[in-house]
């Protein structure tokens, strides 16, 4: 076994969380290691997220990682919602909102290179992490790597391993609270190297399923089709992928659609997911470890963004001032945002996909929300609010 190393925060995970959370803790000066179960090329290679909310943005510009998506990110200043016959455009613009389109990979890659920039340790390829000692007078992790087993004593431990990580887990059962939906259906998603449809993004509600057209860039499309949680990727060839992507648009916006051989295909289930509380002892969860979200409201990544420049908030007060009142209301006030976020993806999955068992009744009634959200001026401001993130949030405050 190698000498124990010594960290003040030790941060479980390097996918988004784990690095904004480490960048931000190094720019004030609190010390940090990430450890990743994965290679750095396995992180850099998932594609996920793309939406970026406005204050996730800004907290990326404070977190100095912002330049290339500021250069790069493409500004929306709305959304196209397809209903029934209706296409309707949701523009931000009266509320002074936009999103930014920059994918997750690119954000991960910024995040890697600014850590190499400033000289901070992460170790890739740590098996078998564990977390001890959270509720005594220190926290140690033990990993393995190359046959090792390595430890590192920490003040803190930062739990931003994802959802399938080890961070939630280590939590005794009778001290969490867990709260979940699984959808009775996933996302069909792909990547291809074709224009997008259009230039914002466009969601469907049509009778076959939801559909999704996205975007990476201006020439590479992200894509999505409801399906079947069993469906079998093998009997989705391209052909079809664009053939069934083309029904679920009006035909203006399937007029323009580009098929082209696709570069990732994916399926992915669908679920809302709560655990609380966030901290056990020196252990705080943060990101999908915490929460999941059904990708339906572009949130899981913009969550996780403001859980961890909350997280950073606290821990940097502590550090610098001594102060552990942020750090006591972490999870309080973290939960009443994440509560807000399962709450407008929840909805927005419900008035879009097709259930099944659906009723005549219940797609009136989704036409119905959708005619709402569209003819209504404080229905569209309540939306733009809630997709672009703009509801007034102090960062690292209580709200
Ligand atoms: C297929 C897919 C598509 C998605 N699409 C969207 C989208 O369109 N819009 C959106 O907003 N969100 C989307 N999301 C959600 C978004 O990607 C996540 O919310 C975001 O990645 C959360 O970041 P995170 O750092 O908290 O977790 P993750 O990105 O999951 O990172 C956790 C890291 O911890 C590592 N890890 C796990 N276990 C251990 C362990 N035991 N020890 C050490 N390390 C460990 C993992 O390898 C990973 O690198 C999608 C998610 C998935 C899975």
């Amino acid at each position: 076994m190698s000498a124990a190393l010594r960290t003040q925060v030790g941060i479980v995970g390097s996918g988004p969380s784990g690095l904004l959370l480490a960048q931000l803790l190094h720019l004030a000066g609190v010390d940090s290691v990430v450890l990743e179960r994965r290679s750095r090329d396995y992180v850099l290679g998932r594609i996920r997220a793309g939406v970026l909310e406005q204050t996730t943005a800004e907290i990326l510009r404070r977190a100095r990682v912002g330049a290339r998506m500021d250069r790069e990110g493409l500004v929306h200043r709305g959304v196209e919602l397809c209903f029934g016959e209706r296409t309707q455009r949701i523009d931000f613009s009266p509320f002074g909102a936009s999103v930014t389109v920059y994918g997750q990979t690119e954000l991960t890659r910024d995040l890697m290179e600014a850590r190499d920039a400033l000289g901070g340790k992460s170790i890739y390829e740590a098996e078998d992490v564990a977390i001890e000692g959270v509720t005594g007078g220190a926290a140690r992790l033990r990993w393995r790597k190359d046959g090792e087993q390595h430890l590192l004593d920490c003040d803190f431990v930062a739990g931003c391993d994802g959802f399938h990580g080890v961070s939630r887990r280590s939590i005794p059962a009778a001290e969490l609270r867990t709260h979940e939906r699984v959808y009775p259906f996933g996302w069909l998603g792909v990547l291809a190297d074709v224009p997008p449809v259009s230039h914002e993004l466009i969601y469907s509600s049509h009778e076959r399923g939801f559909a999704l057209c996205s975007m990476r860039s201006a020439t590479r499309s992200r894509c999505y089709v409801q399906c079947a949680l069993d469906d079998d990727l093998r009997e989705w060839s391209d052909e079809r992928f664009w053939d069934e992507l083309r029904t679920r648009l009006p035909a203006e916006a399937a007029a323009k659609l580009q098929a082209g051989p696709t570069i990732e295909k994916s399926i992915a289930p669908l679920r809302s997911f709560v655990a609380e509380p966030l901290r056990y002892g020196r252990l705080f969860l943060a990101g999908d470890a915490a929460h999941i979200v059904p990708p339906t409201g572009a949130k899981g990544l913009n969550l996780a963004a403001r859980d961890v420049d909350q997280l950073a908030t606290a821990l940097i007060a502590h550090y610098r001032d001594g102060r552990d009142e942020l750090l006591n209301v972490y999870s309080d006030a973290a939960l009443r945002r994440i509560w807000r976020a399962e709450r407008f993806s929840a909805w927005m999955t419900s008035v879009l996909h097709r259930f099944p068992g659906r009723t005549s009744f219940d797609r009136a009634m989704q036409i119905a929300e959708l005619d709402y959200l569209v003819g209504s001026a404080a229905a569209r401001a309540a939306f733009v609010e809630s997709y672009a993130g703009t509801l007034a949030v102090t960062v690292g405050a209580a709200t």
